[in-house]
């Protein structure tokens, strides 16, 4: 679907946002989440906080595996993506306090799931 054009005489608002945080994409060589999260703060020199999550793998869970089973077809949901708060307030998604996020999709039955732990 084509996005409309805004011309001149047209209302525009400009939405300002109050802090910004960008994210860097690199591929890590190790499944283990935790490990590779270590592993990239010290070979960077970088805060650990800085790992904003993951895309696939595993979840690494903070208490129990809570692994959501697909509501149309009952099997365990594949995760998409693990996000962290990030290392800034001003920009942190707030899960609880140093928490972090899952969201878990079945493709086939087009069913997703979003939960997080602290
Ligand atoms: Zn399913």
């Amino acid at each position: 679907m084509p996005l409309p054009e805004l011309g001149a005489g047209d209302d525009e608002e400009v939405i300002l946002l109050g802090a910004v945080r960008t994210a860097a994409f690199e591929s890590v060589a190790n499944s283990d989440y935790d490990q590779a999260h270590e592993a990239w703060a010290a070979r960077t020199g970088r805060s650990s906080m800085e790992v904003l999550g993951q895309l696939g793998g595993s979840p690494s869970w903070l208490q129990n595996d809570e692994t959501p089973s697909c509501p149309s077809c009952a099997r365990a949901m594949p995760i998409i993506a693990q996000l962290e708060e990030g290392p800034d307030h001003t920009t942190a998604m707030n899960f609880g306090g140093c928490g972090s996020a899952c969201v878990f999709a079945c493709e086939p039955c087009e069913q997703a799931a979003f939960l997080w732990q602290c």
